[in-house]
């Protein structure tokens, strides 16, 4: 399958004529071409978006008639769901089951945001001067560039796009060059609902070639990146030069916290899931256990055996538990970031090598791995590995547990198991994070808003918060005094 990009409502070759091979992680053979968007193909596309938001019919369209459209792409992604989430399975190897949950959240974004189409309001402030009207209006912010990684392209590319349509902007989405294709499958769907030419456009290609030219574009007026810290520093550097908004969505190294008061059996599942899910592959992974000493020999054991009959496999597969990693480089890091913690002294308990056996093909899967006695100064418990590797610190209080938990440039989810109500809302209040579960993890809506705190990221995405980040506020006074000012040198 060879695909074009979507600029201005058309599917056209890149400037480039080349394209580049997608791979299917599980066979590890190549199932679709991706146009090798460069620099003029992202100017092409910011110029259908600055037009498109200048004149034409998306730029007249009343605030509910753009709510009407986005209610239709919400069903018309719901109709093709299936299709959808098998594309992101081919391209980044996570599971049939979770790509099927992620559509289903997908198709509520669409739903949510184009009910907040029309509920995007200004105010009326009551001003000092009597003779004057203040009031506030709430402006779409422009062109949004919207950079997503490999995990949950469609997902990303919708927490985007969706409150930025809502808001009445145009978007130009560069997904990641490892798993384009579902988000062109995308923009085909958004065609058919007919938003009107160059309000959504797609730009596929390199990081450094597309990406890096939409950043750098004059007329982007907001930059929205989910991805590395790496990337995302080297985004907000550029985009600072021309003062772009920006919003990012970054890395994690998550604390999972587990209280002797906790309820065991869910506290368990809660850390399996919470890093051996999707491989670990996941900004919001359970990286580091923090495990209260008393209990910490017992637990360990328990996770050990729970870890040991994970299913790695065809992620199409209903018995499947895990996939593969997703693209050859993440691949190479897991197991780098496994010697790294080796050579600092990390007793590795479980895995720490290539998986292998029935079921596994492609040669990009790691086995579920546990390293004990790791300490929050290693690498290993400070540096996100974006695998199935688990990091085991014990504490002692739950002043320790704090400390630990937030000792650590990262700032974007905790897990809290306790029975105590009253130490569940100290560490909610104490966790140096954007989202905190309690006694639960991976919990997700699209009506929270989402985001990270410290080197995690700037701003948030879903729930109401999500809309703001595409809007400016614009301020008017309106002077009803039917004489000139007495004194004009004096403020007013
Ligand atoms: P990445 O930073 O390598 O790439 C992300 C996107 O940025 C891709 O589209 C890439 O092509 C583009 N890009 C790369 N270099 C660029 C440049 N110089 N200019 C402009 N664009 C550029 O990230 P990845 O490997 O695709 O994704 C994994 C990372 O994403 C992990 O660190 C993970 O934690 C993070 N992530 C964060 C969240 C979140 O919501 N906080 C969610 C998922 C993943």
């Amino acid at each position: 399958m060879r695909y074009n990009l979507f600029i201005d409502g058309n599917f056209i070759e890149p400037e480039s004529g080349e394209w580049i091979d997608s791979t299917d992680p599980y066979t590890g053979e190549v199932w679709a071409q991706i146009p090798r968007g460069d620099a003029g193909d992202a100017a092409k596309a910011v110029l259908a978006a600055k037009q498109a938001m200048a004149s034409g019919p998306w730029a007249t369209m009343s605030a509910s008639g753009r709510g009407a459209l986005l209610r239709r792409i919400a069903d018309k992604v719901a109709e093709n769901a299936e299709h959808l989430a098998r594309i992101e399975v081919k391209d980044n190897g996570k599971l049939l089951a979770e790509m099927r949950g992620q559509m289903k959240a997908i198709v509520h974004q669409w739903h949510y945001y184009a009910g907040l189409s029309d509920k995007i309001e200004g105010a009326l402030i009551p001003v000092e001067n009597a003779d004057t009207l203040a009031f506030t209006m709430r402006e779409p912010i422009g062109v949004v560039a919207a950079l997503t990684a490999w995990n949950s392209p469609v997902m990303f590319a919708t927490m985007k796009s969706a409150p930025a349509l809502a808001a009445g902007c145009t978007v130009v989405v560069k997904p990641s060059e490892f798993a384009s294709a579902s988000t062109l499958e995308l923009a085909r769907l958004l065609q058919e609902c007919g938003l009107p030419d160059g309000v959504f456009n797609v730009v596929t290609g390199l990081g450094q070639e597309a990406g890096a030219a939409l950043v750098e574009h004059p007329d982007v007026a907001k930059v929205t990146f989910t991805g590395s810290d790496v990337t995302g520093a080297r985004i907000y550097e550029t985009a600072a030069r021309s003062m772009k908004r920006v919003s990012l969505e970054l890395g994690g190294k998550s604390p999972n916290i587990v209280f002797e008061d906790a309820n065991l059996d869910a506290a368990a599942a809660g850390v399996i899931a919470g890093i051996f899910g999707a491989a670990g592959q996941m900004c919001i992974a359970g990286s580091r256990l923090l495990v209260q000493n008393s209990i910490k020999e017992a637990f360990t054991a328990r996770l050990v055996a729970m870890a040991s009959r994970i299913r790695l496999g065809d992620p199409m597969c209903p018995e499947t538990n895990a996939g593969p990693i997703a693209t050859p480089p993440q691949y190479q890091k897991v197991l780098d970031y496994i010697a790294v913690a080796r050579s600092e002294g990390a007793r590795c308990i479980l895995g720490g090598k290539p998986a292998e056996g029935p079921g596994i093909r492609g040669g990009q899967f790691v086995e579920p791995t546990i390293f004990t006695d790791v300490r929050n100064t290693m690498r290993i418990a400070q540096e996100e590995v974006f695998g199935p590797v688990l990091s085991i610190i014990g504490f002692e209080s739950e002043d320790d547990a704090v400390s630990i938990g937030n000792d650590v440039a990262y700032g974007l989810v905790a897990g809290v198991w306790t029975e105590s109500i009253a130490r569940a809302a100290r560490l909610s209040k104490a966790m140096k994070v954007g989202t905190v579960w309690v006694n639960t993890y991976r919990s997700y809506s699209h009506m929270m808003p989402f985001g990270g705190m410290k080197k995690s990221g700037i701003g948030r995405e879903s729930g109401i918060e999500a809309v703001h980040e595409y809007l400016e506020t614009k301020s008017v006074f309106i002077s009803t005094a039917s004489l000139a000012p007495e004194n004009p040198f004096v403020m007013r």
